[in-house]
């Protein structure tokens, strides 16, 4: 259970968090069904992905495969309909990690190499239940050409997009990024937006773009993001990622 007050704080931050959404969507002539909340509840009870089930947040972020797994587990007992969450990784993921998350997972944000496209539709071929659907992609860019960091640089992108467009159990969403620190977001979020035209020019079936995090979601719906993905916003400091 939860500390008493907890479930009127998080109802209190979805609400700011909500509209600084709207806000931003208008500010963008934009839709506010446009922008889809991926709550991230890495290093969080799962209580509070139960109460954010409850106020109707659907999409739950995780950043490592094993905590996700813990977590959803608790989630099924508290929540009645938690076949309803959509859980997406977005953290680095390891191909040794595939098989257990293609059983789940409704997205994986950070794909950024063919091995890891490969271990995923293979691993989905094994093991994903046909009624989940195929496993939807977001290919992870590095905007700053530091591969270490995570994202596939830009001169390897277009491969790499083909590679997953041609397997059929993943689905390619579209692309992913975030911004190195200390860097302007505005200026990052538009060499994405640039970037994902002219990916979208070869591959438009991609129609989302997974950007923008609680610092500078305002700056990414602003450059065309589909999917925000914000966790101290809504949940509070996070304690130290363990796992
Ligand atoms: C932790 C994390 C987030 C959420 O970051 P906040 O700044 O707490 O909103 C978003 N995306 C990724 C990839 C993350 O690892």
């Amino acid at each position: 259970m939860n500390e008493p007050g907890r479930d009127a704080q998080l109802v209190a931050a979805l609400g700011a968090v909500r509209a600084r959404i709207a806000d931003a969507c208008a500010a963008a002539g934009r839709e506010a069904q446009q922008v889809t909340l991926v709550a991230v509840t890495k290093t969080r009870p799962a209580d509070d992905v139960a109460v954010l089930a409850r106020l109707g947040v659907l999409d739950v972020g995780e950043s490592k495969d094993q905590e996700a797994v813990a977590k959803r587990e608790t989630v099924a007992a508290l929540v009645p309909d938690a076949a309803a969450l959509r859980w997406h990784l977005v953290g680095r993921l390891q191909t040794n990690k595939a098989k257990s998350a293609v059983t789940y997972a409704h997205a994986v944000h950070s794909l950024d190499r063919p091995k890891l496209a490969r271990a995923l539709d293979d691993a989905a071929a094994e093991r994903r239940d046909p009624s989940l659907g195929p496993l939807e992609v977001f290919v992870q860019v590095s905007l700053d050409g530091d591969p270490e960091r995570g994202g596939v640089v830009e001169a390897d992108l277009p491969a790499l997009l083909d590679d997953v467009a041609g397997r059929d159990r993943l689905r390619l969403r579209g692309l992913m990024a975030v911004p190195p620190i200390d860097s302007d977001p505005d200026e990052q979020f538009a060499r994405l937006e640039d970037l994902f035209a002219r990916m979208r020019a070869i591959h438009p079936e991609m129609d989302a773009l997974s950007a923008g995090m609680s610092g500078d979601l305002e700056a990414a719906i602003a450059r065309g993001a589909t999917h925000v993905r914000v966790g101290s916003a809504l949940l509070g400091r996070r304690g130290p990622v363990v796992g």
